[in-house]
């Protein structure tokens, strides 16, 4: 299950988890830690995996930036590998489809313009000599309705299996399972925007 971390030297959080064997830090927007602050997660605190899925569709929990390698290894240590029945797989979440990494990917798009193919690549492999990329798109920046408009403008001849994932990850509905664990902690609805979030990453106006 993932677990919410606070950084030592600013007042932000990051969440680690397990996925695929590796340890993966997952950077969280402002509103990314006011829903966990929500929901009554605090520093140290695991939640089920939905809840992190959710805040990577939504763009508020996302991989990739300079702190995120050093910080792992510095923190993995206090990670206990929880597989605890967690209803929702860790394969839930959309992975490089070339070596099958889940950190800094893109949605590249690529070959003749008459069969172009959509993928989904991690920074090492979309790097790789090859075809030269049409489009090349952080996830974290791409909504459901972003997504079907680039394949409205683009036509791709073939979707790779981790672009179809990422698909199903946009059409997935969790908000059951936050307003779940908002009653397991005795948390009212009213009181969702309440809780003072911390500053976030890099939002701070100094
Ligand atoms: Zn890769």
């Amino acid at each position: 299950m993932p677990r919410l971390h606070k950084y030592r030297d600013r007042n932000a959080c990051y969440v680690l988890t397990a996925v695929r064997g590796a340890v993966v830090t997952f950077q969280l927007s402002a509103e990314g830690e006011q829903k966990l602050a929500a929901a009554r997660i605090g520093p140290g605190e695991k939640f089920p995996r939905a809840l992190l899925l959710d805040l990577y569709r939504t763009g508020d929990a996302f991989t990739g930036g300079s702190a995120a390698a050093s910080l792992a290894l510095d923190s993995a240590g206090q990670l206990e590998m929880d597989f605890a029945n967690d209803p929702d797989p860790e394969t839930a979440f959309p992975a490089c489809d070339v070596c099958g990494g889940v950190n800094d990917l893109y949605l590249t798009i690529r070959g003749k313009p008459e069969d172009l193919i959509a993928q989904l690549q991690c920074a090492a492999c979309r790097n790789l000599p090859g075809t030269p990329s049409d489009s090349c798109i952080p996830l974290g920046v791409l909504s459901r309705p972003v997504l079907s408009r680039l394949f409205q403008v683009k036509t791709v001849a073939a979707r790779s299996s981790g672009v179809k994932q990422f698909e199903e990850l946009l059409r997935s509905e969790f908000e059951s399972k936050w307003e779940a664990l908002r009653k397991q902690r005795g948390v009212s609805q009213a009181s969702l925007f309440n809780s003072g979030p911390s500053d976030g990453l890099n939002l701070s106006p100094d």
